[in-house]
């Protein structure tokens, strides 16, 4: 059975944060407008302090309230309550109510998302604000409890039925889940501080929006985060990320037949015009340099210059390693009898 804290649920992932910098978390209401600001709650006026109930406006998707005594006020209104419990998915009780409503919200701020990228930007830089606050010793305990809650993740979903899995409240597609935490991991193993509050941010998105949470995710990766290259011995999530983080344990295996090149069946792309260097005449990847017959642009040709995909070129990421690389075709001639 998984452990309840670690389901990618907003309510855990934002208490990985206040475990941090030993704060409580704050109330549901507060909460909400701590991590999405001005996207979930419309703050009042209140100038008399008064104890006004807050209200959800279902058309606004929005809940308005007063703050009273420095925090939101939720008031007797059972249907707050009932919704923001849903949201946070921390909150016991009969799950099945509001849970429309909820369903609701996700959808409408996954559409924000994707209609205007300043939401998103925001967002990260909302999160930024919250690790600006951290001392570096909390800042690197936050990090390690990132990296734990991305694992456990993975692990308690491999851990679950699939039945478990479809009933929940808020059931997430394999492909939707693989994809957030995924993405988590990747920014994360990074290893700087965007690439934690990236990683952070996706967490937050995946535990608040759920399914909803894949749109923006699809619209971004190639962007302001680059996110789900498919490197692992098998599609499983915990392989995957244990290839990311554990790259130095895995021995290069080569599949192919190709035992003439330098660089096996290595597509290799002219970086002026995008040209592809191996289908031009006389082209020979044995050569240092190749000058690209399309647009004379000399193009260096090593392993320095391999990355897995469009995501680790825009990161500088390499994984290959010419000398790997040999020993593993080396290896791939043995099992052919070659
Ligand atoms: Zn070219």
């Amino acid at each position: 059975m998984a452990n309840k804290h670690n389901e990618l649920r907003l309510g855990y992932v934002t208490q990985l944060y206040y475990d941090c910098c030993d704060q409580a978390v704050p109330k549901q209401l507060d909460l909400l407008a701590e991590w999405f600001p001005d996207l979930l709650i419309k703050e009042e006026e209140n100038p008399d302090n008064r104890k006004t109930e807050a209200e959800y406006i279902d058309t606004e998707y929005m809940i308005h309230a007063v703050r009273y005594n420095g925090s939101l006020y939720a008031g007797g209104s059972k249907r707050i309550s009932q919704i923001t419990g849903r949201l946070t998915g921390t909150a016991k009780g009969n799950q099945e109510k509001e849970r429309k409503t909820a369903v609701l919200i996700q959808k409408h701020l996954a559409r924000l998302m994707v209609d205007d990228m300043d939401v998103l930007l925001d967002l990260r830089d909302n999160v930024t604000g919250h690790l600006d606050r951290l001392t570096e010793e909390q800042l690197s305990s936050f990090d390690e409890s990132v990296f734990d809650f991305i694992m456990e993740l993975a692990e308690g979903r491999a851990a679950k039925s699939a039945y478990e899995i479809d009933s929940e409240p808020f059931p997430m597609d394999d492909e939707a889940f693989d994809m957030i935490v995924y993405n988590a991991g990747y920014q994360l193993s990074l290893g700087d501080r965007l690439g934690l509050i990236n990683a952070y941010l996706w967490l937050l998105l995946g535990g608040l929006l759920r399914n909803e949470a894949a749109r923006p995710a699809r619209i971004f990766d190639s962007s302001f985060a680059p996110a789900y290259r498919q490197v692992s011995e098998t599609p499983d999530l915990r392989s995957k990320l244990h290839f990311l983080f554990f790259p130095e344990q895995y021995e290069s295996v080569y599949y192919g037949d190709d035992f003439e090149s330098r660089f096996p069946d290595i597509i290799w792309k002219c970086d002026s015009c995008g040209d592809e260097l191996n289908r031009q005449e006389g082209f020979d990847d044995h050569l240092p340099v190749w000058q690209c017959r399309k647009c004379g642009y000399l193009n260096e040709i090593s392993a320095d210059q391999i990355y897995d995909s469009d995501e680790d070129y825009g990161n500088g990421i390499h994984t290959t390693d010419e000398k790997e690389l040999k020993k593993a075709v080396e290896r791939r001639k043995k099992e052919l009898g070659k």
